[in-house]
């Protein structure tokens, strides 16, 4: 008997809306795609997107651009992180996260994670205590939103700057407080497999008027910040101005119309992957030789990817049952590889960085943690399906 083979693309996103579609035809057909090109009555795409995303993110301003990675780049900057300085992070991210602190100089202290795939409180008290450092870039990786109240004391404790990577959690809340309103900035990504798709993007959100400020000038606005949607007043401009060094990285007005066709259904649709999400979590949840963590009562994530843990397999049984869910169609990923493929990686690939630690936990988690992408495009059949392979896989490789 042939078993059945699930045959959709994990990397499949929607379409764009209708209306996106036609706003963005419409910005080719007046050739003014740059931001500042605007007729003299026009508020412009990138503005209004600004306005927009603000309004539903609950922030005071917004800057939108280039990526995630660029937006996380620039809250490090306008922090005031300086070539040298310390930068304390969860070791589970990805690869932007440390990419970014590299680039503004800054050296990355990596911080343990617990077993529910969170920063470890204890770990980044002991690290905040021993490095000194200043800044904590908080990455929710694939969702995951920490215990926050223990996670603001320890900030509270050694007064550290923290920075949010909201790139998973753009829409979850902690406490019925969207993330990205708990540090002094906020860097969501629009990338395509993000929660909004622009293909590339991201923004930068805050609630300080002077970084907001430094953020806008140095995301190059050459003088023309004036054009900006959610800003702050111009006497703050003239206080930075001059300061504040240009590092390109703006939204055209192509693909801030795209994302304004999305804002109206995001919530719709974080709805959708937490339908999809929880119908996965509970087969995961029974399922033999799999540990899935049970996620927080505080917490409202939105379930745009999956991880779990094949702890019932020997550890060189992991790549193999990988292999088997594959030729089933069933695309999984593996953090617990020495290299790095796709967009997974473990935190000891990171070369470039001085001493990297040991951190027990992470390692011991990500050795048999699988990640699996929930694209929208699947339907609560289509769950029902992977999780049907992935048991009857598993099953295979289980020790008699
Ligand atoms: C995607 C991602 C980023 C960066 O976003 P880009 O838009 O790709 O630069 C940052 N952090 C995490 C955890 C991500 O997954």
């Amino acid at each position: 008997m042939t078993k059945p083979v699930f045959s959709k693309p994990f990397t499949q996103q929607e379409a764009i809306p209708e209306a996106g579609i036609a706003r963005a035809v419409e910005i080719m057909k007046t050739g003014r795609l740059h931001r500042y090109n605007l007729l003299p009555d026009e508020a412009g795409e990138a503005a209004a997107l600004e306005i927009e995303y603000a309004k539903w993110q609950g922030a005071d301003y917004c800057i939108a651009c280039t990526s995630g990675g660029y937006a996380i780049q620039l809250g490090l900057r306008v922090c005031g992180v300086k070539p040298g300085d310390k930068v304390l992070a969860n070791a589970y991210t990805l690869a932007p996260v440390p990419g970014a602190i590299h680039n503004v100089g800054g050296v990355p202290v990596l911080v343990d994670i617990d077993e529910s795939y969170h920063i470890d409180c204890d770990d980044l008290d002991a690290k905040a205590a021993a490095s000194g450092a200043k800044y904590l870039l908080l990455s929710y990786m694939r969702g995951h939103i920490p215990d926050m109240d223990k996670l603001l004391a320890v900030c509270a404790k050694y007064d550290l700057c923290l920075i949010e990577d909201c790139a998973h959690t753009m829409g979850a809340k902690w406490r019925g407080v969207r993330s990205g309103n708990f540090g002094k900035v906020a860097a969501f990504s629009t990338q395509t497999y993000k929660h909004m798709n622009s293909g590339e993007g991201g923004f930068l959100t805050t609630n300080d008027a002077e970084l907001a400020a430094r953020a806008v000038v140095s995301s190059g606005s050459y003088m023309l910040y004036g054009r900006h949607g959610a800003i702050p007043a111009e006497d703050v401009f003239q206080k930075v101005r001059l300061h504040a060094p240009n590092y390109s990285g703006r939204m055209d007005h192509m693909r801030a119309a795209i994302l304004r066709s999305q804002l109206p259904v995001l919530e719709d649709n974080l709805e959708r992957w937490n339908q999809l999400y929880d119908r996965l979590h509970a087969a995961f949840s029974s399922m033999a030789g799999v540990v899935i963590p049970a996620r927080k009562q505080e917490e409202f994530y939105v379930g745009s990817s999956i991880q779990f843990r094949a702890e019932g397999l020997a550890t060189k049984a992991v790549p193999q049952f990988v292999a088997a869910c594959a030729k089933r169609g069933v695309e999984l990923k593996w953090f617990g590889d020495d290299e790095p493929k796709a967009f997974t990686s473990r935190y000891d690939s990171w070369r470039y960085i001085d001493d990297i630690p040991v951190l027990p936990t992470t390692l011991r988690v990500l050795e048999k943690t699988l990640d699996m992408r929930v694209p929208l495009t699947f339907t609560i059949d289509d769950c029902d399906m992977i999780a049907s392979i992935i048991e009857d896989e598993i099953q295979t490789f289980l020790p008699a």
